[in-house]
């Protein structure tokens, strides 16, 4: 706990001052443009990655980056989704994988899961998941069947997505885009799906200066 304690004074002395302005701007309001929907995982920092500053996403994380789909009973994360979409108007949201994922890991071995009887059962929403992998990818073996999981996953989470009245509005209003992406732990590359090839991709940065100058680093990282 005393990294974080320093770090808050660091914070503190160091970076809100530079960025005043930014911070008095966000106190009166948030209007991110994306939700981003990932994992608990600490090895992932989504702003980090995107290099976006507070107040540009809308940030949903669980273990395993799942969205159950729209039921009667729904709570959290259909509580977060409706109001990025409903309160906050979001124009994306991201359901961002990664390699390495603990939780994909557990669908590929349910015997893990017995002493974590709640995960297993959160793991149920990742029930397509499991079963997808069992009839398809039986030639995959370590890191390799973890990473083609958390990819399927993602595809998986996004139909469930799919299911949320507010999204399903939002898209037949062509006013939310979907994005499925993969994190590599390894390379810190991020694949995103395209639906026309049917394939995760690399994502390559267009303009990666204007990115830079866009979002000091230490604010960032
Ligand atoms: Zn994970």
């Amino acid at each position: 706990m005393q990294k974080l304690i320093e770090g808050l004074h660091r914070f503190q002395s160091e970076v809100f001052g530079p960025h005043r302005e930014l911070f008095a701007k966000l106190a009166k309001g948030q209007s991110p443009e994306v939700m981003f929907i990932t994992c608990s995982d600490s090895r992932i920092n989504p702003a980090l990655i995107t290099q976006t500053r507070p107040g540009d996403l809308f940030v949903l994380r669980n273990a395993g980056n799942i969205v159950p789909a729209y039921s009667q009973g729904s709570q959290g994360e259909a509580a977060s989704i409706e109001f990025a979409l409903v309160g906050l108007k979001v124009q994306h949201i991201v359901v961002c994988g990664h390699s390495g994922c603990g939780a994909m890991k557990g669908l590929l071995d349910p015997k893990a899961l017995e002493p974590l009887p709640v995960m297993k059962e959160w793991l149920k929403n990742a029930q397509n998941t499991q079963r997808i992998m069992k009839e398809n990818y039986q030639h995959l073996h370590g890191d390799a069947l973890v990473t083609a999981t958390a990819e399927e996953n993602v595809l998986v989470q996004l139909e469930n997505l799919r299911t949320h009245p507010a999204v399903r509005e939002r898209l037949d209003n062509r006013t939310l885009t979907l994005h499925g992406w993969v994190y590599k732990l390894e390379t810190g590359q991020v694949f995103n799906y395209e639906p026309v090839s049917g394939q995760f991709v690399p994502l390559v940065a267009q303009k990666p200066q204007d990115a830079e100058s866009r979002t000091p680093e230490r604010l960032a990282g």
